[in-house]
């Protein structure tokens, strides 16, 4: 059995044991409290609790936000809650803690500060109806932690456990508790009842009236003389325990340092069994609350032996003098006195103590002490004395006087701190007192002041906090002016008092009016004859003027310097003593939410109230939850209503990882706002050390609910003819929104956002989701009113359609048989209804681990969860549709199929009738799951009674994308209508896949998905738009378009895609037109940039060969528009003017456009073409449909092609059919004839291309189905001529050379490194920002490369240092990172990418910072290894080339590839599957340091893992799926 040595731990093991919840309070989110490291141990360790269902929920809160307010509502919903605190949040909730008395809710108190502490933090409450119980040791902690949560559950009163846990540090340590104790001694009915009992909602400001009682008979209700009177009996029968015992008992407690154990045996307290005849319901007494600790002790002593009762006493029999000891630690004293000399006046005083403390069970005092105690010394360790008396004297002065006439003189003193070494001084002084003739009262024993407290928690600002004062640090530089900085000095005041921002106004106010009196002095001194020079009088009477405008008093204040400084008179020194007062500060002050519980009296009132100038952010760091949304009980107040209430007050509502760009106008409209601005910062983390992306998914999910609403607020805003309040979200509060609509502001946000709809914050709740799908369900049956026929209802989850699309089509063959049928969505479903079903069909697909796919998880947790639905009349029958080598290793088979076993294992649970045994598809039979679908239909139908119904009606066959391609009138589609449509986000599936050859594609936001479908809100839908650049080459003043569109049309940032260009995330539909509109007036297209067309051409960056280069370019730049389709549809849809649109458009389907290259049905699949320009491969040409490799004549010009066919990166996992391939090299072509041969090879592809199956439609596999030769033949035949040998070429590389480099006309190109391609401002790195300032130099162009890189080109030489400077200023010359870092790459995947079945973008850089220390110590930091992630086998970042590479398998989990070419000429192999970021470490760290040891001179780290013998080499796609380092297992 494991053992104990806190009482942290002892206590925290038994909340654990005995709780639904814990409310943990910490001094941080990321800095543990003595309990709390405990309760994540069990958790991790699943550790079963007692009474909660598995484990105990444990909710961590910070000691400063009103921590016992979480207990209201979990304590209110029937949850048995404890909390672990300090003592020093008590006094602060004494309001919760005479409500949550009532309840039966347990405080673990640790008293403070360690070392010395304060028991008037335990006394200041003794009123507040608690029962109070205290420990001494560790064995005790543990025995009273128990007590204290069986007590609850017997009393339903709330409990306080307190102790010293500093004093208890002491005890030897103890064994882990008695399971089976526990169990025996908490009453799990009477628990079982409180968690059924739930009470009604009430307000947190009135008293709810509530108050304990029990449940008695009849006969008991009343009164109960005679029977229960709360008295101790004298211990062991009568004996109170001798010195001798005394000792014995300590010793065999503790090694080190005597303790004391409890003394007096549990009297034998009178039974409660009683025959119950009827009940009623009386208030719980003090009787009540001694009788139950005694049972409760009685039990533990018959187990353990160890007893305990309400007051304690060790001592002499005969004892004529006592100590009271409250809060000291008795062993200390207890050890003095027992081995004290005879000649001390205290050595045979008896000690006694108090284990309740409250209630008081005074009567039972007096018949516990031995008759001969005269004079009892009362002790108590309260360091702030509120009365006069202390309060433990009191509760025994009365309790003792009305005992009798006889009892013994009490004498108080007010206890310091005492150690073992002043033990012996303290006693004799106290007993000096007490044996006096006329004893004082109130004397002081001890050291007041006490030792400095051992473990004092220091004041830190949050890690994450940094991102706001990051920001105000870029914004405002040398002006900023952080009033409660931390970690500032200030003479004699301590970090606390400082960093508090009401010690910080105090001194923006001094600091202001000490530089009005600087203004003055120096207005004077203008106008003096003090100078020996005569500029300074211009300059500061210049400088006078316009001391209060920051701008211009900031510009003239260097100068005003310089010139007193030449000066060199007394009054120019004088005046230079404090020439920081020349600038004119940005003064702020930092707070945090804890003042939204008591906004009245908290530094955000005294600053608007003042009306003085300063400026406030207010950083608030709760987490968005359904939970904090929901629970109005919640005393937290709005800041930003309450200062715009105020009515004086700048005010905005900010969140960093929402809207960068709005912080920065937040933040600079405050500093130019006259008088007081509040900005409420919103950076919402669990703890501390949250990652980035958990912080930018909770901001995501409080922004789009409208939890978190962005707003600006000027007061002042229409005296300048500008609006006062600026929305900058979609979404608001209700009471936002009611405050708005109050003062008629409403109206104007009405005005600039006529989208905006106040009705969708209405919709702010689940009940909405809730009418939806009655509604939904009702509008069905009433369909089907009528219909003879046994009803059937279809219901599916589904991820990619298959299951959605058979369930429909399950559903018409069942009309068809004359049933009665509804099909729909599980979570569409209202399940109360299921008991009512005659015959419900389930159809699922499976999701990552075994899970449901999205629209079935929450139908499926009820279903799992519930305990009442009665199915017996219902039957069911259900079809599972998955991959049986999805999971190829032994242990994840149980993944296959789960959700349909599990739903159907449920439904034969709950008493449901089986139509069919659970049918399962698998992807890897003959015709996918269709094999096993065509086996289990008709047995349903058999089971249905509808087998054998004739004349079935022919189905129509499936639509398919060739369908939609020529049924849409060369694109168009119902495009426009659906842009036209304002009730939805989206657009039509059919329009989805046509919308792909405009360059947009749909996406919705999959970090918002859950949350808004639980709000009953459509996905957040937006679109993705791909720009068509040949070549990836842009001028400046098109980089700055583009940075505008990202910025006001998408979402604030912009990707620089592996193919060289630009892409936005984020567009909502009404922003469509508008970007794509933009994107044209910056002479870019989005025409063809997805779809089955020739896509964006791309082409070798190579900056040192400029002049080639610009030949080379200017090939892809022909082939790009040789192949673009011509429909005039796009620039119908999105270029045409709305007004005069009609005029220019020919009625109906007059214009009948023509595609010469494409025809109607345009290409089976994408269609990719890539130069490169060796001996860089950087665009990776053997990945691309057509690969152009270009050849330089002996005249140092571009002289022609080598052309490479057939690669391709998209696979399907586990589908061997599907396979990466390398381009097969079809021959040499000179320049003029490429375009030619690129399209005759689209041609071949066009016509032979597979268009049934669109995963096998590439290129690449027409070729292989048809031979290299016989494929290169019909390109000849078509063009006309022959491919000449290929000529000579060498790569050395796949990656970009970032930094300078010089080109051989002389002019400079910069590499910069832009991690995966994304362009965001963040805190720590502005360089969106740092980037438009380099291109308004208006100089040189913008290449984007293929590895997502950027390149800064041909700047002239008298250009470089003013572009160095910037680049230094923004930090955007850093390219001093790890090799690994440099090479690596990672598609968007999370949150856009819909087929994203893990992150890549977000997760890459957090993995290579994982890998780069062991890189470090294997002193590869130069060493490139080209790694790459995706977050699905799409391969947007072509993982397969890499030499190392992770392909997204589930959410968090991936396959990993080795072995690719470092040039990218060799694909890499199946290395592990489903492998989690552990296990990538893992294997990761060894294997690099067996290559920094082994690897030959020169050698790359993919041949390397070949000739290590880790894996094999690939040499064609058809062989990928050979010899993988991981074989499938095949067992079932
Ligand atoms: S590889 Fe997959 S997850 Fe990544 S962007 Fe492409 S399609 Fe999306």
């Amino acid at each position: 059995m494991g053992s104990i040595s806190t009482a942290g731990e002892a206590v925290a093991r038994i909340a654990y044991l005995s709780s639904d919840v814990i409310v943990s309070v910490q001094p941080s989110l990321a800095s543990d409290s003595e309990f709390s490291e405990y309760f994540r141990a069990l958790q991790k360790a699943k550790a079963p609790s007692l009474v909660a269902k598995n484990h105990p929920e444990i909710v961590a809160v910070r000691h400063n936000v009103d921590p016992l307010l979480s207990v209201f509502q979990p304590i209110r919903a029937g949850k048995l809650t404890a909390v672990t605190t300090t003592s020093s949040i008590l006094v602060k909730s004494i309001p919760h803690l005479y409500k949550l008395a009532q309840y039966p809710v347990v405080l673990h108190v640790s008293v403070q500060p360690t070392g010395f502490p304060d028991f008037s933090d335990i006394t200041s409450i003794r009123q507040s109806g608690f029962t109070f119980l205290q420990s001494e040791t560790l064995q005790q902690s543990q025995d009273i932690a128990l007590t204290a949560h069986a007590l609850a559950i017997k009393s339903g009163k709330g409990v306080i456990h307190f102790f010293d846990s500093g004093a208890i540090a002491m005890s030897k340590n103890i064994p882990h508790e008695d399971r089976e104790l526990v169990r025996g001694v908490l009453d799990l009915n009477a628990a079982a009842a409180i968690q059924k009992s739930r009470s009604e909602e009430t307000s947190l400001y009135a008293d709810d009236g509530r108050s304990a009682t029990l449940s008695v008979a009849r006969s008991q209700a009343t009164a109960v003389p005679g029977t229960v009177t709360g008295r101790v009996n004298p211990p062991d029968g009568g004996q109170a325990m001798t010195v001798v015992d005394r000792t014995r008992a300590r010793a065999e407690s503790s090694s080190s340092s005597s303790r004391r154990e409890s003394s007096t045996a549990s009297g034998a307290s009178s039974s409660s069994a009683t025959t119950v005849e009827s009940l009623a319901s009386k208030p719980v007494s003090s009787e009540d609350i001694y009788r139950f600790a005694s049972q409760i002790w009685a039990n533990i002593k018959e187990a353990t032996g160890r007893s305990y009762d309400a007051f304690e006493y060790t001592g002499p029999v005969n004892a004529e003098t006592a100590i009271f000891l409250f809060g000291a630690d008795t062993a200390i004293f207890a050890d003095e006195i027992d081995t004290a000399d005879d000649s001390e006046t205290y050595a045979n005083a008896g000690i006694i103590t108090a284990r309740i403390y409250r209630p008081w069970l005074g009567a039972s005092l007096a018949p516990l002490l031995p008759q001969s105690i005269k004079r009892i010394a009362v002790l108590e360790q309260v360091r702030r004395k509120t009365t006069r008396w202390g309060p433990v004297l009191l509760d025994l002065l009365m309790s003792l006087k009305s005992s009798g006439a006889n009892s013994p003189m009490i004498v108080g003193y007010q206890l310091g701190y005492i150690n073992d070494k002043t033990v012996q001084q303290a006693l004799r002084g106290a007993f000096q007192n007490l044996t006096s003739e006329s004893p004082l009262q109130n004397l002081q024993v001890g050291n007041l002041d006490g030792p400095t407290p051992l473990s004092k928690v220091a004041l830190e600002q949050p890690g994450l906090e940094n991102a706001y004062m990051k920001i105000l640090n870029q914004v405002f530089g040398e002006r900023l002016h952080i009033a409660n900085q931390l970690g500032a000095k200030h003479a004699g005041i301590s970090n606390e008092i400082s960093s508090s921002p009401e010690y910080g106004f105090g001194s923006l106010l001094a600091r202001k009016e000490h530089r009005k009196r600087f203004i003055e002095e120096a207005r004077a001194a203008s106008k003096s004859n003090d100078f020996i020079t005569r500029s300074p009088l211009e300059w500061l009477s210049k400088w006078a003027v316009d001391a209060d405008n920051s701008d211009k008093a900031n510009a003239l204040a260097p100068e005003v310097i310089s010139r007193l400084s030449n000066d060199g008179s007394p009054a120019a020194s004088q005046l230079l003593s404090f020439k920081s007062l020349f600038f004119k500060e940005s003064p702020w002050l930092i707070g945090s939410d804890a003042w939204a519980y008591d906004l009245g009296n908290s530094g955000v009132h005294h600053v608007l109230a003042s009306g003085e100038n300063v400026n406030m952010l207010i950083v608030d760091s709760q987490p968005y939850s359904e939970r904090a949304a929901a629970d109005a009980a919640r005393r937290k107040k709005d800041i930003g209503l309450y200062a715009m209430n105020f009515g004086n007050a700048y005010v905005a509502s900010v969140a960093v990882y929402s809207s960068y760009t709005q912080v920065l106008e937040a933040m600079i409209e405050a500093d130019k706002f006259d008088g007081p601005s509040v900005i409420l910062a919103y950076l919402p983390y669990e703890k501390e050390n949250d990652s980035p992306l958990t912080v930018l998914q909770e901001t995501k999910k409080a922004v789009d609910l409208g939890y978190w609403p962005l707003y600006r607020w000027d007061p002042r805003g229409d005296e300048k003819g500008e609006p006062n309040f600026q929305l900058d979200s979609e979404r608001i509060k209700k009471e936002l929104e009611e405050f708005l609509r109050r003062d008629n502001y409403m109206s104007q946000v009405m005005k600039r956002h006529p989208d905006f709809s106040p009705a969708l914050s209405a919709s702010y709740g689940t009940e909405v989701r809730q009418l939806q799908k009655r509604k939904a369900k009702d509008a069905y049956s009433k369909l089907l009113e009528g219909l003879a026929g046994d009803p059937m209802t279809v219901l599916f989850a589904s991820d990619n359609g298959n299951a959605e699309t058979l369930s429909k089509r399950l559903a018409n063959r069942g009309k068809a048989r004359g049933l009665k049928t509804i099909c729909m969505a599980m979570d569409d479903y209202p399940l109360e209804d299921l008991p009512t079903e005659q015959n419900v069909i389930l159809l699922t697909s499976t999701a990552g681990q075994g899970e449901f796919p999205q629209n079935g998880r929450t139908f499926w947790e009820a279903v799992r969860d519930s305990t009442d639905l009665d199915l017996a009349t219902v039957n069911f029958a259900v079809f599972a549709l998955g991959d049986s080598h999805y999971w190829p290793r032994k242990e994840d088979k149980i993944y296959y199929n789960k959700p349909g076993k599990d739903i159907h294992n449920r439904l034969l649970a709950l008493g449901g009738n089986p139509l069919t045994e659970c049918g399962l598809g698998d992807d890897q039979d003959p015709d996918a799951y269709q094999t096993g679908y065509a086996e289990w239909e008709p047995q349903l139908w058999q089971a249905l009674g509808v087998d054998k119904v004739e004349g079935l009606p022919d189905e129509p066959p499936p639509i398919t994308n060739e369908d939609i391609k020529i049924n849409s009138n060369f694109l168009r589609g119902t495009i426009e209508e659906g842009l036209n449509d304002p009730t939805t986000g989206a657009i039509s599936a059919p329009d989805q896949q046509l919308t792909k050859f405009h360059g947009t594609y749909m996406q919705d936001d999959r970090d918002l998905r859950d949350e808004r479908k639980a709000q009953g809100l459509e996905p957040a839908y937006s679109f993705m738009i791909r720009c068509r650049l040949p070549g990836g080459v842009a001028t400046p003043k098109q980089w700055l378009q583009m940075d505008e569109i990202s910025t006001k049309l998408g979402n604030e940032t912009m990707k620089l895609t592996t193919r060289q260009t630009f892409q936005f995330h984020g567009v909502v539909k009404g922003k469509l037109k508008p970007a794509m509109q933009a994107i044209n007036k910056a002479l870019m297209t989005t025409i063809a940039a997805c779809g089955d067309v020739n896509r964006n051409v791309m082409c070798s960056s190579l900056p040192q060969h400029s002049q080639y280069h610009t030949e080379v370019h200017a090939v892809s730049k022909t082939i790009s528009d040789h192949l673009l389709p011509s429909t005039t549809a796009y620039h119908e849809i999105w270029l045409q003017d709305d007004e005069t649109k009609e005029k220019k458009k020919v009625a109906g389907d007059a214009i009948v456009d023509h595609e010469p290259l494409y025809g109607p049905t345009y290409l089976p699949r994408k269609f990719k073409i890539t130069i490169a320009i060796p001996p860089h491969n950087d665009t990776d040409v053997y990945a691309h449909d057509v690969g152009l490799i270009a050849i330089k004549g002996a005249d140092g010009h571009l002289e022609g092609f080598n052309v490479l066919a057939g690669g391709g990166m998209g696979v399907t996992h586990n589908n061997k059919k599907t396979y990466p391939r390398t381009g097969s090299m079809l021959g040499y072509v000179p320049t003029n004839a490429v375009h030619i041969v690129c399209e005759k090879i689209m041609l071949v592809q066009r016509d032979n291309g597979d268009r049934k199956d669109r995963k096998h439609a590439r290129l690449k596999y027409t070729i292989d189905d048809m031979g290299v030769d016989v494929f290169r033949g019909k390109v000849e035949e078509l063009w006309g001529e022959k491919f000449a040998e290929a000529k000579d070429f060498k790569f050395d590389s796949n990656v970009d050379t970032f930094g300078w480099l010089k080109d051989e006309n002389g002019l400079n190109h910069f590499t910069f490194f832009i991690e995966n391609g994304r362009i965001e401002d963040t805190a720590e790195f502005p360089m969106k920002t740092g980037l438009i300032e380099v291109a308004k130099l208006q100089k040189g162009e913008f290449r984007l490369t293929g590895n997502q890189h950027l390149i800064l080109s041909n700047i002239a030489d008298k250009d470089l240092p003013q572009v160095k400077e910037l680049l230094k200023k923004y930090k955007l010359d850093a390219t001093n990172f790890s090799a690994l870092r440099l090479s690596s790459s990672a598609c968007v995947a999370f949150p856009t990418c819909g087929l994203a079945m893990a992150e890549s973008e977000r997760y890459l850089p957090e993995l290579i910072t994982k890998l780069e220390s062991t890189i470090e110590e294997a002193g590869l930091r130069q060493d490139s290894i080209v790694m790459r992630m995706t977050g699905c086998p799409n391969g947007c970042a072509r993982p397969w080339l890499a030499e190392v590479a992770f392909v997204g398998k589930a959410f968090g989990a991936y396959n990993m590839y080795l072995g690719g070419g470092y040039h990218g000429n060799r694909l890499n192999k199946l290395y592990r599957s489903s492998i989690k970021e552990e296990e990538i470490l893992d294997i990761l760290k060894p294997m690099i340091k067996h290559y920094a040891k082994d690897r030959h001179e020169g050698e790359r780290f993919g041949d390397f893992v070949i000739r290590a013998k880790y894996i094999v080499a690939t040499t064609h796609g058809t062989n990928f799926h050979e010899n993988t380092g991981e074989e499938e297992s095949e067992e079932e």
